[in-house]
C-alpha cells in the first residue's frame, strides 16, 4: 500500500484543476517566429489574407504575443468530460527493464476521441460556432483528428467535412464509420469533389493521398464557401497553445508525486501533443532557468522533418495553396511510404516547435518503426494500456533513455505524453505480430530532390 502521496501509481486531479488559461509560448522567445508568407506576392501574411480560412478569434491567437490566455468557460465545461487527465507512474515498466530511472507518463487517450486532439477540436468548434461558422472542413491522416472534430461539431452543431487520406480511408474503416457516427461527412482524397483533388487524380489516378493533399481540398473547399472555414488538427500555433492544458496538468500532478522531471519526452507529427507536454515546462528553460532539463521529440525514421529535413520556408500542402511557413521539412511533395503504419506522417513541423529546435532548447531523434512496435508491446504488456502507434515513438525514446539509465546507474526521473490508445490501430498491431512490418530509412536523396521544389523566397 502506499505511505505517501509520492508511492501512489496515479496521480490524479479534481475538475476545479482543469487549466483556466493556456500558455502561449510566444511570449517568452526573444526573437519573433519568422512570419508566414503569402504564397502569391512573398509577403507577410495578416489577419485579413487568413480570414477566409479562420474566425477571427482563432487568427488573433495565432499571432498573440500575450503569456496566458483565458479558456472560456463553454470549453471548460467540455473538457471536464475526460479532463483532467491522469498522470501515471509506470512502476510495472520500471520493473520490466530493470532501470534504476523513475518513469512517469500522462494518459490523453480517456478523452472521448481517444487522444489528446479534442483539447484543440472543442475549441475551434467552441469559436467557430460564436463566428456563426455553420460548416468546418478537414483532412485526416489515421483519423484521430477527423473523430476528434467531428465529436467537438456535434456538440457544438456545426457540420462537419473530413477529407481522409485514401490509403488510410481503406485501411482503417472503423475510423471512418467513428466519424460517421459523430455526424460527419467523410470523403476518400484526393477526391473528385475538389479541383485540388481532381488535378492530382489526374496525374495518377492510383495516388495513396497524403496529408499535404488532402489539406490542399479541405482548404479549397473552405475557401470557395462563404458558410465554411477549415480546421487544422496540429502545427499552427494557436492549435499548439489550446494543448498546453496537457503541460500545465503534468506539473501539477509532478508535484503532487514529489518528482522533478530530468528528462521530457514525446512523439512528434505535426508537434501539437509533444508542444502541448513540453511547452509549460519550456518557460523555465527559455528564462534561463531548469537548464538541466532535457526535452526530447521522437519522430519516425521513415518520416524524418525534424532530424533529416531542412529548416526553410514551405507550403503546407502539396498543391501550395496554404502560406509559405518556415519549418523543418521534407518537401510538400513529400509522400510517406505506404508500408509505414506509425503515423507522424507530415511532411514539415510545426514553426514554434522548429525555432526551438533550431536554437538548440528542445531534441530530436528518429526510431525505426519495427523497434517502435516492439516497445510499444513491452509497455502494453507492462503498464496494460495499448499506446497508439504514434505514441509508441515517445514509448520507444523513453525505454531507450530508461536502459542509459541503468547501463550508466543514473536514477533520473523520465516524464511521458501517451497521447492516445491504439484500440483502432490494431492493424498496425496485427501486421507487427505478424513479423510484416519493414523499417524505411527515409534517403537523403529523396529529400535532396524533393528540397528541388521549394518556392523561391526572397532572403
Ligand atoms: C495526431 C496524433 C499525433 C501526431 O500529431 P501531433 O500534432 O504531433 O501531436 C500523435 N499521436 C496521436 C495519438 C495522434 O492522434
Amino acid at each position: 500500500m502506499a505511505t505517501k502521496a509520492g508511492d501512489n501509481t496515479k496521480f490524479l486531479l479534481d475538475e476545479k484543476d482543469i487549466p483556466t488559461k493556456w500558455y502561449n509560448i510566444q511570449a517568452d522567445f526573444k526573437t519573433p517566429l519568422p512570419p508566414p508568407l503569402h504564397p502569391g506576392t512573398g509577403q507577410p501574411i495578416g489577419p485579413q489574407d487568413l480570414a477566409p480560412l479562420f474566425p477571427m478569434e482563432l487568427i488573433k491567437q495565432e499571432v498573440s504575443q500575450e503569456r496566458w490566455i483565458e479558456i472560456p468557460d463553454a470549453i471548460r465545461d467540455v473538457y471536464r468530460l475526460w479532463r483532467p487527465t491522469p498522470l501515471y507512474r509506470a512502476r510495472r515498466l520500471e520493473k520490466a527493464l530493470d532501470t534504476p530511472a523513475r518513469i512517469y507518463y500522462k494518459y490523453e487517450g480517456v478523452s472521448p476521441a481517444g487522444s489528446h486532439k479534442p483539447n484543440t477540436a472543442v475549441a475551434q468548434a467552441y469559436y467557430n460556432k460564436k463566428e456563426k461558422v455553420a460548416r468546418l472542413t478537414t483532412e485526416t491522416g489515421a483519423g484521430q483528428w477527423g473523430s476528434a472534430l467531428a465529436i467537438a461539431c456535434s456538440f457544438f452543431g456545426l457540420q462537419c467535412k473530413v477529407y481522409m487520406v485514401k490509403v488510410s480511408y481503406q485501411q482503417k474503416p472503423y475510423r471512418r464509420v467513428l466519424m460517421e457516427t459523430y455526424g460527419a461527412q467523410v470523403v476518400a482524397s484526393p477526391s473528385a469533389d475538389t479541383q485540388s483533388g481532381k488535378k492530382v487524380l489526374e496525374a495518377d489516378p492510383n495516388s495513396p493521398g497524403s496529408l499535404g493533399i488532402a489539406i490542399s481540398e479541405a482548404v479549397e473547399d473552405a475557401a470557395t464557401r462563404e458558410d465554411t472555414k477549415y480546421s487544422l488538427g496540429s502545427v499552427l500555433n494557436h492549435v499548439l497553445m489550446h494543448q498546453t492544458v496537457v503541460g500545465l496538468e503534468v506539473r501539477k500532478q509532478l508535484e503532487k508525486a514529489d518528482a522533478e522531471a530530468d528528462i521530457l519526452v514525446g512523439c512528434i507529427g505535426g508537434g501539437s501533443n509533444f508542444a502541448g507536454f513540453s511547452f509549460p515546462f519550456l518557460a523555465d528553460k527559455l528564462a534561463g532557468k531548469a537548464k538541466k532539463l532535457r526535452v526530447v521529440a521522437v519522430e519516425p525514421s521513415a518520416c524524418p522533418s525534424l532530424t533529416k529535413g531542412k529548416y526553410v520556408y514551405d507550403f503546407g500542402d502539396t498543391v501550395g495553396l496554404t502560406p509559405l511557413v518556415k519549418m523543418y521539412t521534407l518537401g510538400h511533395t513529400f509522400i510517406p511510404p505506404s508500408l509505414h503504419a506509425g503515423g507522424l506522417r507530415y511532411h514539415g513541423m510545426a514553426p514554434l516547435i522548429c525555432k526551438l529546435y533550431d536554437e538548440k532548447v528542445i531534441e530530436a531523434i528518429a526510431v525505426p518503426q519495427v523497434a517502435t512496435f516492439h516497445a510499444a508491446v513491452q509497455f502494453a504488456r507492462a503498464e496494460g494500456i495499448l499506446p497508439a502507434p504514434e505514441a509508441a515513438h515517445a514509448v520507444r525514446g523513453v525505454i531507450d533513455e530508461a536502459l542509459r539509465c541503468k547501463n550508466e546507474g543514473k536514477r533520473k526521473t523520465i516524464v511521458f505524453n501517451l497521447c492516445g490508445h491504439g484500440h483502432l490501430d490494431l492493424s498496425a498491431y496485427e501486421a507487427f505480430l505478424a513479423g510484416k512490418l519493414q523499417d524505411y530509412e527515409y534517403p537523403a536523396e529523396k529529400v535532396q530532390e524533393a528540397l528541388k521544389h521549394l518556392p523561391k523566397v526572397k532572403a
